[in-house]
């Protein structure tokens, strides 16, 4: 059995909203969301992180940003703004070793964010 959370939510083996899904990518909320607005954006193949990331993924990154552009204008945040994080590794607080884009927004943000 996959141990990794995310694959198992792509592969609807573990409960999420599912917002958005195509071949290459999954949109669900978050599970503890920071901000009114707090959507994780995944790729449906397992990275691990971007330090896994090749040049042959460069379209693949390039949709997770297009598809949380749409989320983010269905979620009313295109004109007072939202922020797309990926934390990659220890420092970062990575917590999940799938590789996942935070949409996340709906309040004022301040420049450091927890
Ligand atoms: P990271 O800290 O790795 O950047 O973010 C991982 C995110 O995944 C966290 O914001 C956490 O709340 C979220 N998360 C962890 N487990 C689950 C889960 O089972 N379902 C959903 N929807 N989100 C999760």
């Amino acid at each position: 059995m996959n141990d990794c959370i995310f694959c198992r939510i792509i592969a609807g083996e573990a409960p999420a909203t599912i917002l958005y899904a195509d071949e290459q990518v999954t949109a669900f909320y978050d599970i503890h969301p920071i901000t009114p607005v707090h959507i994780l954006v995944v790729p449906n193949r397992h990275i691990e992180s971007v330090n896994e990331v090749e040049e042959e993924d460069a379209k693949l990154l390039g949709h997770l940003v297009v598809v949380a552009r749409h989320l983010a204008i269905a979620n009313g945040l295109e004109r007072r703004g939202y922020r797309l994080v990926i934390n990659t590794g220890p420092d970062a607080g990575q917590s999940v070793f799938h590789l996942h884009l935070h949409l996340i927004g709906g309040r004022s943000m301040p420049f450091r964010f927890q």
